[in-house]
């Protein structure tokens, strides 16, 4: 009796160990194609949002990192708004110039009231040491949630192919998720196609500035403050830099209306 359950309990771990070893073949090894960027045509002036994220006594994530989240995400912003001032064709402006407390409202209506004709916001993640890479995140439902999701698709294109490594989970995840942190896929549905590329769908949870925003909007999630690589190019001025300079040409790609489609 005893001796038959040992079987079966060791078949069963057997199958999950082959089965986790598969997603992680998958999802590590198994190179993907990237995405093409065409960039031609024109499009008119077109005016962002830039959304540094949490300040004042919201620190952002709560990691105990040199780099506070809220100071990342100000200092990222200015850079993307430096580059966005160097191109005839776009404007910016920060929903935050300082470290200021600003409610999740405060910034959603502030980008509805401006009629701007997209929205980002600036985040810099936290997980676990081993977690590494950008993520862009938009939500299937906001009232432009069809823009929304081909922004996200053109910026973590754009990322891609100047060589950023987009955020991949530990492969537990999926489906076994929902056995391990059931509030997470509640949020996120993970979808192989998408999630290579680094871009999530919140099918539930309220990511307000997300999910509210009148204009096409997405949450770039830099890297990860707890990771030491993440970390270290997080700082690295030269890093930011070429970071701003593929999600402007995202953008671009996403304005004159070609890339991937919605
Ligand atoms: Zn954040």
């Amino acid at each position: 009796m005893l001796v038959s359950f040992i079987k079966k309990a060791i078949i069963i771990v057997s199958l999950v160990v082959i089965y986790q070893i598969a997603w992680f073949v998958y999802v590590y090894l198994v190179p993907y194609t990237k995405g093409e960027l065409k960039l031609s045509g024109s499009f008119s002036t077109k005016r962002i949002l830039l959304d540094p994220g949490h300040g004042g006594s919201d620190l952002g994530t709560p990691v105990a990192s040199p780099l506070m989240e809220k100071d990342f995400n100000l200092t990222f912003s200015k850079c993307l708004i430096a580059h966005f001032s160097a191109a005839d064709n776009i404007s910016a402006d920060l929903s935050r110039n300082s470290d200021i407390y600003l409610g999740r409202w405060q910034r959603v209506e502030r980008a509805n009231r401006g009629g701007y004709d997209a929205f980002i916001s600036v985040h810099g993640n936290c997980c676990s040491r081993h977690s590494g890479g950008y993520m862009v995140i938009h939500s299937a439902n906001g009232p432009s949630a069809r823009d929304s999701e081909r922004l996200a698709k053109c910026i973590a294109d754009s990322l891609d192919r100047e060589g950023f490594t987009p955020h991949r989970f530990w492969p537990i995840l999926p489906p076994l998720d929902r056995l391990v942190i059931p509030r997470l896929s509640d949020w996120i549905r993970y979808c192989p196609s998408t999630y290579r590329l680094g871009t999530f769908i919140n099918t539930g949870y309220d990511i307000t500035v997300l999910d509210h925003a009148q204009c096409p909007a997405v949450l770039i999630e830099v890297g990860f403050l707890s990771n030491a690589r993440d970390l270290a190019q997080m700082n690295n001025p030269t890093f930011l830099d070429r970071f701003a300079s593929a999600v402007q040409v995202g953008l671009e790609v996403f304005f004159t209306g070609n890339g991937v489609p919605g």
